[in-house]
């Protein structure tokens, strides 16, 4: 294949090619892996600052390819908002959140935890409150137990319908967590015009706390106290998401940040080994 700037419409039309290929595998990868149950929920912990003790966990969708490993989410989620399975994916992912906070609840101090469950905008249909105080009833977990992520993408058209159904899904005692906050077009007008409960400042953020390169004049610092004393303001919780460092945690500790989540303290796990680390006490 020719690669030289001559050519340049020929290497084009070739990736375009090379895309599309790749999309028609993702589906076909989407619908054999429901119909063979290939999705599973990873967890990971956030942690409260001040003890470094997790207070609930994320739950984040993998698909177990039988040939392929065990295959990120962003693609496929991607290609499954366009066609419309995520709705069937985001019930699979669900299930499993609640099945396994049910079991974790019976380890030494995790009780209270919470897990926290990320929803497309194409998930708010109205009968989801229905069915999530079904799926909490059956597996008996607390309403405030679950946490729904949204991102800005489900609240920007303000849709009364959406609007209805955050609405009870919070009259059930459930919460709503603003994801990757600060990454929108206008992220503080949502935690105004919206009963958020937490926000989650995004990754790329925190990142820039220990990287001169991104944090011109220590902005970013200003940037994460200033979105934490809105938030709070608002009687909202924050979760720092991505930290990586033991400078970016004590930083964050500083500044009066409640919770945070990222490699530092664990990458998301299978459910298993996340169980016997925590029965084992340890928490790398
Ligand atoms: P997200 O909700 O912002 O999830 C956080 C992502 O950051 C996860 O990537 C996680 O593994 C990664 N991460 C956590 N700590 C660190 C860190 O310290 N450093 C870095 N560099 N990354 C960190 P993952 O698992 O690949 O998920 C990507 C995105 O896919 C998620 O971003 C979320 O938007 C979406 N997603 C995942 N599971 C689901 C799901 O069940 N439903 C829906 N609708 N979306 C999902
Ligand atoms: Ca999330
Ligand atoms: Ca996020
Ligand atoms: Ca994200």
């Amino acid at each position: 294949r020719k690669r030289d700037g001559k050519n340049g419409a020929q290497v084009y039309d070739a990736a375009i090619l090379d895309k599309t290929r790749e999309r028609a595998e993702i589906e076909s990868d989407i619908s054999a892996g429901i119909a063979g149950k290939w999705f599973e929920a990873h967890f990971q912990p956030i942690v409260d600052l001040t003890t470094g003790i997790p207070i609930g966990f994320e739950a984040l969708m993998r698909m177990r390819h039988p040939s392929k490993g065990l295959l990120s989410p962003s693609r496929i989620i991607e290609a499954a908002e366009e066609t419309g399975t995520i709705a069937e994916i985001g019930r699979l992912i669900l299930e499993e959140a609640a099945a396994n906070l049910a079991r974790l609840s019976g380890l030494p101090d995790m009780a209270d935890t919470y897990v926290a469950v990320n929803f497309s905008p194409l998930q708010f249909e109205p009968g989801l409150p229905a069915r999530l105080a079904g799926v909490l009833g059956r597996h008996a977990i607390r309403p405030s137990r679950l946490i729904i992520e949204i991102t800005e993408a489900v609240l920007m058209h303000d849709n009364p319908e959406i609007r209805a159904v955050l609405n009870e899904i919070q009259n059930l005692g459930c919460r709503i967590a603003l994801d990757d906050f600060g990454t929108g077009y206008s992220s503080l007008s949502y935690i105004s015009r919206f009963a958020v409960d937490i926000v989650k400042i995004d990754q790329s953020f925190i990142h820039s706390l220990t990287d001169a390169s991104t944090d011109v004049g220590g902005k970013s610092k200003m940037l994460v106290e200033g979105i934490r004393a809105i938030s709070h303001q608002m009687n909202c919780e924050v979760v720092a998401e991505g930290v990586e460092t033991e400078q970016q945690r004590s930083l964050l500790l500083e500044m009066g940040i409640d919770y945070a989540q990222g490699y530092y303290f664990s990458r998301p796990r299978e459910i298993k080994e996340l169980m016997s680390e925590l029965s084992a006490g340890a928490s790398g």
